[in-house]
């Protein structure tokens, strides 16, 4: 309703715009109601769904440094030197995944035991995770991002995605361009069980079998 003209709104919509605005009130004069909509818009008040989204967004760029500090890292789209050779990957355990699906991502016990049938990992087995590049952020975290196809629509531009770690594999957040944008969509968990993949195989096969792995897609970063 910004910008738009509010003498021509109902007072029950001048009501919701306050209300999703975290004004609530028992005005019901028409008057005084454009009045507040007007003072909200000129202060720009954002709806509280927005602001949340932002305040998520930036918590999940929150690490703490080894001295104790909380820092906000950049987004991942003010990056711009990002590195592809991956062999210095932490190695993802199955049991950092779990931690991770459990703790930040809520998933249920039944979702954990049948994690094979969810959409995630069928992304993952699927190999629509693709284009894998990584970027030390300080001494002890780093991002990890990529690229995902989207489910059905496989022709439309891939999700950019992304992974936030620290250098024992505890993985701390994610985010997608996808319209989820959560730290717990299919794309976060698709990208999951990929580095475990290729971190594992570095593990038991050794760095040059993983390289070989690593160039056998289509892709120099296709897990
Ligand atoms: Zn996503």
């Amino acid at each position: 309703m910004a910008g738009i003209d509010k003498q021509s709104k109902s007072v029950a919509e001048l009501k919701a715009f306050l209300r999703e605005r975290g004004v609530n009130t028992s005005i019901h004069r028409k008057e005084s109601l454009i009045r507040l909509a007007e003072a909200a818009t000129e202060i720009q008040l954002e709806p509280e769904e927005v602001e949340n989204y932002h305040s998520d967004r930036q918590n999940r760029r929150t690490i703490k440094t080894p001295d104790g500090k909380k820092v906000i890292i950049p987004d991942i789209f003010s990056i711009s030197d990002w590195n592809n050779n991956l062999i210095t990957l932490p190695t993802v355990e199955m049991g950092d995944i779990f931690v991770y699906l459990m703790t930040t991502c809520m998933w249920s016990n039944d979702r954990l035991k049948s994690y094979k049938n969810d959409n995630g990992y069928q992304l993952y087995m699927q190999r629509h995770v693709d284009n894998v590049v990584m970027r030390t952020l300080n001494t002890d975290h780093l991002y990890i991002k990529c690229s995902c196809t989207p489910e059905t629509k496989q022709k439309e531009k891939p999700y950019t995605t992304w992974i936030l770690m620290d250098n024992k594999a505890s993985i701390k957040s994610g985010g997608c361009t996808c319209v989820a944008d959560d730290s717990s969509c299919k794309h976060c968990v698709a990208v999951l069980f990929a580095l475990h993949e290729f971190t594992d195989h570095i593990k038991t096969e050794g760095l040059k079998s993983a390289l070989t792995h690593l160039a056998s897609g289509t892709d120099q970063g296709r897990v």
